[in-house]
């Protein structure tokens, strides 16, 4: 399958964390989100994918070959959104948008810079330093949009927002991916944002990757079990992934094949697992 971004093995070391042999990918057409708890290392792998940081090891394709930050003609294929939009706080929307004419050239679209800077209800002759976070925000995503990249690649796009303008966002999200060949990467804490738009979910724990897996697939084969110590007794080791004992007796346990379990133990409560139930299971629970 054709990908938009394929890593290889990246490893990146800071004092006291490593990122370790990250292999992943994100086909073409698809939304990927990237999660994991503060500190697992979600803007770290963005960074290294970027060129912004060194890593210790590894390869990193982006639509297709070795990504060159330096290559305007690359860097125009890809939109980037982080935390801190970079834009200079003394501009106005109005500024940002022929600032961004100069770098981008050609493929600048101001009509559709305008057009989401309206959608968005964005003021153009605001200065960037007191527009609200969601402000900055949004002028972002309009901005990495108005050069019509083919990838996304964004760092909590949603992080800090209200749901409505997340809404806005989201939806900005499928018309985008509406093009086959476009494609996003975004990381996340806001699970249900996932729920709602990601086809792939990527799960980063202490800079290493515990699972790259269709969201569909996730959601629809993982389950909780809920079973008193004489239940679990009857349940082997390799019957489920992670396991938390419940502090008034019995075991909580992630099970990775839904179906199959319940074929096995009839008797023992099953529910479906959100993502951040998965999440807390990897995160909090015991391997076995
Ligand atoms: P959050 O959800 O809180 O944004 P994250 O998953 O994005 O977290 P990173 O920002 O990638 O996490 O940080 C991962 C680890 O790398 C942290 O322990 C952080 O302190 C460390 N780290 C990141 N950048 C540097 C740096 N420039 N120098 C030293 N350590 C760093």
């Amino acid at each position: 399958m054709d990908n938009a971004i394929r890593v290889e093995h990246l490893s990146k070391e800071y004092p006291g964390f490593a990122l370790r042999d990250l292999s992943f990918s994100v086909p073409r057409g698809s939304i990927v989100g990237l999660i994991g708890e503060n500190g697992a290392g979600k803007t770290t792998t963005l960074n290294a994918i970027l060129g912004l940081i060194r890593p210790e090891q590894g390869q990193v394709e982006l639509l297709g070959r070795r990504y060159d930050p330096q290559n305007p003609e690359h860097r125009r294929r890809i939109g980037v959104v982080f935390d801190e939009s970079g834009f200079p706080p003394h501009l106005t929307g109005a500024a940002i948008g022929k600032m961004m004419h100069l770098v981008y050239r050609e493929l600048w679209d101001a009509a559709a810079f305008e057009g989401y800077c309206r959608r968005f209800a964005l003021p153009q002759n605001k200065e960037i330093r007191d527009f609200s976070r969601g402000m900055k925000t949004k002028l972002s995503i309009a901005a990495a949009l108005s050069h019509h990249p083919e990838l996304l690649i964004l760092d909590e796009p949603t992080g800090g927002l209200d749901p409505i303008v997340r809404e806005e966002i989201l939806d900005l999200f499928s018309e985008f991916i509406q093009d086959e060949r476009n494609s996003i990467l975004f990381s996340t804490h806001i699970t249900t944002d996932l729920e709602k738009i990601a086809d792939q979910i990527l799960f980063l724990h202490k800079g290493e990757l515990v699972f790259s897996r269709s969201k569909d697939d996730l959601i629809y084969q993982h389950a909780v079990a809920r079973c008193t110590s004489a239940q679990f007794a009857a349940i082997a080791p390799e019957e489920y992934l992670r396991r938390r004992s419940l502090p008034g007796g019995g075991e909580e346990l992630l099970v990775g094949d839904r179906e199959g379990f319940a074929r096995r133990h009839p008797q023992v409560v099953l529910d479906r697992a959100g993502i951040d139930e998965i999440m807390l299971f990897y995160v909090k629970g015991e391997s076995k």
